[in-house]
């Protein structure tokens, strides 16, 4: 617009000179305020704030509005921690930047919008969190519904239910305790959220649920988990981003037990971060693609409307699962002696499997045996949440998440909510803010050589079941 000024009075100039042109001179003068003054008070676009100086550690969504009636684009310069959304679009509208926690040092982003040939910047800074302080995460969850009848309520389940089920996760998460006694519940400083966008940024008409029609139902748990089929690869929304949860009915192995829900372990950094118990990688951040399997939650949909009654005791609680199927996903191991398990059940050892000291191990097998003798009683023995410590001899209530035997199952120890802490803040592939910069070694593109580690929980059910 300036260029159209000068042009103007250029011409004004020429007109003194030469008064017979004075017709000339009063077109050109107007002409040029009419260009001059449409293009000052006209620019290509106006953005409603382009300033954000104090952003808190916790990170937050921004929203900024643009009114042009062009079309634009919108870029961050920093988008491993500041990330914009849309990144185009044409005529007014809301530009939204979602800037994730803090736990580094403080630092500046830098969001680019171009209109029209003009160029503006949106300066972002936040502060780091400070020593000594801890972050609250809210990590946004996606389920993915696999039905194949969309009549059915077991395939297709409601997204109430789902609503449902994550607030009692969320207070599981939060040290509110269902049951009296046992020793402190712990508040994990995590909340787990329905995603409210897609992967492109895009509102969800449903928050945090998908329904994806799939020709194969019921599924088998453990192939799915291990697949490298790219339907089910291309279900997995970026896992930096979202816990991915899928929801299907399994297979029944006819043998009276049930899968209640199967989760994969994180990844671990290896080095001075490693978390032990866990799969050791040596990057610091990775994508799907570096993932030859689905890493995920599924959940047995047969049982996801399961509560469990007022003094009562259900061992299909949907609730308990998911809370402990996301356990597994943040880090935890199950809290009886797996290693007996596994080899050959008569309990000769007594290894701490779940390297939580806080959590006794127990002989899953040998309480086993003593339970099998109150199956077919409709009452459950206060006895059967009962455990004996295989070290020490001594005998404790079980209240613990990470147990999925006859248990309480409404608390997480100190030990594991500071595994889960820790993982939330350096393993890859888990969202949130982490303490190492996800630039540091970043994988290369293609399937890694990582092998498939999953946590399957296998029940049997005391008297209540579907429909
Ligand atoms: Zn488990």
């Amino acid at each position: 617009m300036q260029s159209y000024t000068k042009i103007s009075n250029l011409f004004i100039l020429y007109v003194f000179k030469d008064m017979k042109r004075q017709f000339a001179y009063i077109f050109f003068v107007l002409f040029g305020l009419v260009v001059t003054g449409c293009t000052s008070e006209d620019p290509a676009f106006t953005l409603s704030q382009n300033n954000f100086s104090n952003i808190s550690p916790e990170g937050g969504t921004l929203s900024i509005d643009i009114r042009t009636s062009s079309t634009w684009t919108a870029t961050s310069l920093n988008d491993d921690w500041c990330n914009v959304y849309p990144s185009s679009g044409t005529g007014n509208g809301t530009i939204r930047i979602e800037v994730e926690g803090n736990l580094s040092a403080d630092r500046n982003a830098t969001v680019v919008i171009f209109c029209d040939n003009e160029r503006s910047e949106i300066n972002i800074a936040q502060t780091a969190l400070p020593e000594g302080q801890e972050l609250t995460y809210r990590i946004p969850v996606i389920f993915h519904v696999l039905y194949k009848d969309a009549a059915d309520d077991y395939q297709y389940v409601s997204a109430t239910r789902i609503r449902q089920v994550l607030d009692n996760v969320n207070a599981y998460y939060d040290g509110t305790p269902v049951w009296t006694g046992g020793d402190t519940p712990q508040d994990v400083n995590l909340e787990f959220v329905l995603a409210e966008t897609d992967e492109e940024g895009n509102e969800l008409e449903i928050p945090g649920v998908e329904y994806v029609q799939w020709n194969q139902m019921p599924i088998d748990c453990e192939s799915f988990m291990s697949s490298s089929s790219e339907r089910i690869l291309n279900l997995m929304w970026d896992m930096n981003k979202y816990i991915n949860i899928v929801l299907y009915n399994f297979s029944d192995y006819g043998d009276g037990s049930v899968i209640m829900g199967i989760s994969h372990l994180p990844l671990s950094t290896a080095g001075t971060n490693y978390l032990e118990g866990l799969q050791a990688v040596e990057y610091t951040h990775l994508e799907n693609d570096n993932l030859g399997y689905p890493q995920c939650v599924s959940i047995n949909s047969l049982y996801f409307y399961e509560d469990t009654p007022a003094r009562c005791y259900n061992p299909m609680d949907a609730n308990v699962t998911l809370a402990h199927e996301l356990g597994h996903y943040l880090g935890l191991h199950h809290a009886f002696n797996e290693d007996d398990e596994e080899s050959d059940g008569l309990g000769k050892d007594c290894t701490d499997s779940d390297y939580c000291e806080d959590t006794p191990p127990y002989n899953r097998y040998v309480y086993g045996l003593w339970l099998s003798h109150y199956y077919q009683e409709s009452k459950l023995p206060m006895e059967a949440f009962q455990r004996e410590d295989c070290n020490t001899g001594d005998t404790f209530l079980s209240y613990n998440l990470m147990d999925y035997e006859i248990s309480f199952s409404d608390r997480f120890t100190p030990d594991q909510r500071a595994r889960m802490r820790h993982v939330l803040e350096y393993s890859p592939l888990i969202p949130g803010a982490k303490r190492i910069s996800s630039t540091t070694r970043m994988a290369p593109a293609g399937v890694l050589d990582i092998p498939v580690i999953y946590k399957k929980c296998v029940k049997y059910s005391v008297g209540l079941k579907k429909k």
